[in-house]
């Protein structure tokens, strides 16, 4: 069943989470601010509701989760530790598919098989794999969408679940910039914020927490950043990370300045993995489409922010992404 608006969602969903035993939430891999914060949301959420919940996400969180008390408590997946047996409903956040979620996907695929999937995302590239799916394509987080199920449950939220959703808020909209910043979602956030959120923690822990090494590694990918008409982009190699000693976090950084220059369509930061493969990150300008050249790529995400994963290195990567986004854009 895919569910696109609260008011048809709210029962469904709150029915088959109260009625779980034991309920596993878990979100992407190198998990985002969103997918921090809704997983902190909702299991916050459904704990005061009586449910019994666990967190594991797929990769260390990021850096700005320390302003949330409930961050170290969230389980990182490691390969053979054994995720709860009891578990009967397996809940994802702001994850379009299920292989999101590597390498739980890979080493966990009898338990995921066994067990029910619920989705709540806010991805146009959603597969709609759960049996009940709310995917809100116009949410500019999946927070934006907790904090409406939560109305839509009459179920009270406090300072700390609303301090968890505005940090998805916050980053999904990099501080309410991005286009898909709508009224619904400044008034979601104008809620948190009246229930005892700490916006401003938030915005500092993301906006002026930044390691010295993400600094120096943006330096570098300034001075490698390519202007080429409709497409800015630059790269951050294995040896620019480890030269800095800047984690992967970085690249968001990074991304972020890219899309700052007018003169470009889209934007896109090849990021080189330990593991030989590519990382993109794509951004546009408002009603350009880098969303369905992730897609064709492999990958996914919005519009207006995609990415993917390319088994590759990064002069092929280059060369490939650079020309299907050429013919996208022309
Ligand atoms: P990022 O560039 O990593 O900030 O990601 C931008 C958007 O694209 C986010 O909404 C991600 O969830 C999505 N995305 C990034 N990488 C992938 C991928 N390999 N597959 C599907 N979606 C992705
Ligand atoms: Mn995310
Ligand atoms: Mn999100």
């Amino acid at each position: 069943m895919l569910y696109t608006t609260i008011q048809q969602a709210a029962p469904a969903l709150r029915d088959a989470m109260t009625a779980a035993r034991h309920i596993l939430v878990t979100s992407h891999i190198n998990p985002d601010g969103d997918a921090v914060g809704s997983s902190i949301g909702l299991t916050r959420i459904l704990r005061a509701m009586g449910c019994r919940v666990t967190m594991v996400l797929p990769t260390d969180l990021p850096s700005l989760a320390v302003v949330l008390p409930d961050a170290p408590e969230v389980g990182v997946y490691s390969q053979g530790a054994s995720l709860p047996a009891d578990v009967d409903l397996v809940v994802l956040v702001d994850t379009g598919s299920i292989s999101r979620i590597e390498p739980i996907f890979s080493a966990e695929r009898a338990y995921l098989a066994q067990r029910p999937l619920l989705v709540i995302d806010h991805h146009a590239t959603n597969s709609g794999e759960g049996f009940l799916n709310l995917v809100m394509t116009e949410a500019a987080a999946t927070c934006e969408i907790l904090g409406l199920l939560a109305q839509a449950w009459n179920q009270a939220i406090d300072a700390e679940t609303a301090t968890a959703l505005l940090m998805g808020l916050v980053t999904d909209t990099q501080s309410f910039q991005t286009s898909h910043t709508s009224p619904r979602t400044l008034r979601v956030a104008a809620d948190l914020l009246a229930l005892g959120g700490r916006l401003n923690e938030v915005m500092r822990s993301m906006m002026y927490g930044k390691p010295f090494a993400h600094a120096k590694a943006l330096g570098m990918a300034i001075e490698r950043m390519h202007d080429e008409g409709d497409i800015i982009w630059t790269e951050f190699t294995q040896a620019m990370q480890q030269g800095t000693g800047a984690d992967d976090e970085a690249g968001d950084e990074i991304t972020a300045y890219l899309s700052r220059v007018a003169t470009a369509k889209a934007y896109v930061l090849f990021k080189e993995r330990r593991d030989g493969t590519v990382k993109i990150s794509m951004r546009s300008q408002p009603g350009i489409d880098v969303g369905s050249v992730a897609h064709n790529l492999g990958g996914g995400g919005h519009r207006e922010a995609a990415g993917a994963t390319l088994q590759m290195g990064l002069a092929e990567a280059r060369e490939l992404v650079l020309s299907t986004l050429r013919s996208a854009l022309a």
